[in-house]
């Protein structure tokens, strides 16, 4: 007699964790082997570490039949697994198979404590299968029924999400006693006043702490070894990942992959959904205020594959002009790929819009969203997003650690541009198939401790929760352009506050901002100065360079005085010397 999930359920509540991975292993010996002569290769299922044979079979036939599955593996702990797929599946009709919430089943078996992620992808080839081999036996008419149905549910699914909410109330004191490196004395005798929050944001002790609990107390590699240091380093990096994906409203954190960052991200796309898809002759769009990650990878795209760069125009204050969004997107538009918010003039890019009218053309939205995901709610799923990028050290997070964020249907169709140990699902001397996304995506070793504690830094960021920091951070925002405003020959770039997020980049005609970040420096005033990695939208400016600084949670509106007292003491010494 088959063993039912209910009493496997059972069981595995009764047992404590470490027996629990016996107990599998148990369920294992207990399945009936496979003969020689049944282990063929067409029953073969891609994407196990080990070998995994599984074929199905009409208990019933009908447009909607009564399936049994059998299956056989080489490794005692997959024929485990292979027992509670059997138990959830056998015996149901092929919609229902369909429909069925399987990873319920693995939620409450906690099966990601047991087995290593990339059993995990084995796990869900074999799912794959049975739900393929459950679609291919539906009569036609009976197919677009169900198809109808678990989209739905899919839908309802994702909307039941709690939203997150803001449960430490935020105070700037308070958060900036977090950061260390702010609370320093610098050499004359005061603190850093640090407004480059957009090049990289500084961390929380919190996020230090997390670094060094890793290093300190159980680092190993990845995905690798099922000892407890590597195990809990797994855990720890897909607990990161989770919180990622509600970060950002992701449906599955298997649609977020680690990658370097942003800058890796964008090109990964840029490369790999172009890849097989482009043709002469095809359309990209993005907008002249792109910083160059977002840029230069879609010229060379566009040059590669015989593609047009076509360009959103921007209004005279810094927004997008999107008057003419429907004579630039046509049937030719693959691709249209635009920042959040613009690492320049701050403008916030309206997301929903351009992704429905992208859509409605039949191409997919990139989203660069290094500057707005760190200070602005994210949902890729309410803002129709296909794509998503950002870096880790932008949202209080270490360096050398990045999301890849794509829609599940978009990452499993899409081409990786890394090859090498852990994205493969099966290597022969002639050719290579790819894991499922996300590992497709993270070949060879990953920035292990920097993932983890990007979890840390969602986490921080969370507490308080990303509109208490927003509106923090646009009170600072609206004080600078007051500010700055009232000094002379002031320009100010971008568009008025309610359209801007926590940058503010200026020029004055007769201060070069070379020489102001020198004397910046004197009072500790960190700002950025230069092009900002944004030559194009310099161009359309008609200046080579800007000063810009940019606010993050830590920051206070006495920093901000500090700045303008700063601007007018530098003026004053400069145009003395010139005069
Ligand atoms: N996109 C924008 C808008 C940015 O501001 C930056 C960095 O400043 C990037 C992309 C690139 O990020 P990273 O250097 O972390 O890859």
């Amino acid at each position: 007699m088959q063993i039912t999930t209910e009493e496997i359920f059972e069981e595995f509540e009764q047992l404590d964790p470490r027996d629990q991975s016996q107990y599998l292993l148990e369920l294992g010996y207990d399945l009936p082997r496979f003969p020689p002569e049944a282990k063929r290769d067409c029953d073969l299922v891609h994407g196990c570490q080990s070998q995994v044979w599984l074929t199905g079979s009409m208990a019933e036939s009908g447009d909607d039949p009564v399936l049994t599955f059998q299956a056989d593996s080489d490794a005692e702990i997959v024929r485990g697994l292979i027992t509670i797929l059997l138990a959830s599946y056998s015996g149901l009709r092929a919609s229902e198979i369909l429909a069925f919430p399987i990873t319920d089943v693995f939620d409450r078996l906690r099966l990601k404590q047991y087995i290593s992620p990339q059993r995990h992808n084995g796990l869900q080839g074999m799912v794959d299968r049975i739900r393929t081999i459950a679609a291919e036996s539906l009569a036609p008419s009976v197919a677009a029924t169900v198809k109808t149905k678990v989209q739905d549910r899919a839908t309802a699914d994702h909307h039941s999400k709690p939203a997150s909410t803001s449960i430490r109330p935020f105070d700037v004191d308070e958060v900036r006693r977090q950061f260390p490196v702010l609370n320093q004395i610098l050499a004359n005798g005061r603190p850093p006043v640090y407004l480059d929050s957009g090049a990289s944001a500084q961390k929380p002790q919190v996020v230090i702490d997390k670094e060094r609990e890793v290093e300190e107390q159980y680092f190993a590699n990845a995905y690798r070894g099922r000892y407890s240091f590597g195990a809990r380093i797994d855990d720890e990096l897909e607990a990161a990942r989770q919180k990622i994906a509600d970060f950002i409203g992701a449906s599955a954190s298997e649609e977020v992959a680690f990658v370097p960052g942003a800058t890796a991200a964008l090109n990964m796309i840029a490369f790999g959904w172009s890849s097989g898809r482009l043709q002469p002759g095809d359309e990209i769009l993005i907008t002249p205020m792109e910083h160059h990650a977002n840029f230069v990878p879609w010229q060379q795209v566009a040059h590669i594959h015989g593609a047009i760069l076509k360009f959103i125009p921007l209004t005279e204050d810094g927004r997008l002009d999107l008057t003419s969004l429907d004579q630039l997107l046509t049937r030719r538009t693959k691709i249209v790929a635009v920042t959040g918010m613009s690492n320049v003039l701050g403008t916030v890019t309206p997301i929903r819009q351009l992704s429905d009218a992208a859509h409605a053309v039949g191409a997919v939205l990139v989203v660069d969203g290094a500057q707005s995901v760190p200070h602005m709610p994210t949902d890729v799923v309410a803002d129709g997003i296909d794509f998503l990028a950002f870096s880790g050290h932008k949202v209080y997070g270490p360096t050398g650690i990045g999301v890849l964020y794509g829609r599940q249907s978009l990452l499993s169709e899409m081409q990786p541009m890394m090859f090498g140990g852990h994205m493969i699902s099966r290597v022969y001397s002639d050719h290579s198939e790819w894991a499922p996304p996300p590992a497709r995506f993270e070949a060879g070793t990953l920035p292990i401790v920097q993932a983890i504690a990007l979890g840390t830094a969602i986490d921080w960021v969370q507490q308080y929760g990303l509109a208490a920091i927003h509106a923090h951070e646009q009170r600072l925002l609206e004080l600078a352009a007051t500010e700055l405003q009232s000094i002379p020959n002031m320009t100010i770039y971008g568009p008025s506050t309610e359209h801007k997020g926590a940058i503010v980049s200026f020029r004055m005609s007769d201060i070069h901002p070379e020489d102001l970040a020198a004397l910046f420096d004197l009072n500790n005033v960190f700002t950025r100065h230069g092009h900002h990695c944004t030559m194009p939208l310099h161009d359309l400016l008609g200046v080579s360079a800007t000063t810009r600084a940019s606010f993050a949670a830590y920051n206070t509106e006495a920093e901000v005085r500090i700045l303008v007292d700063s601007i007018r003491e530098a003026r004053e010494r400069l145009l003395r010397h010139s005069s």
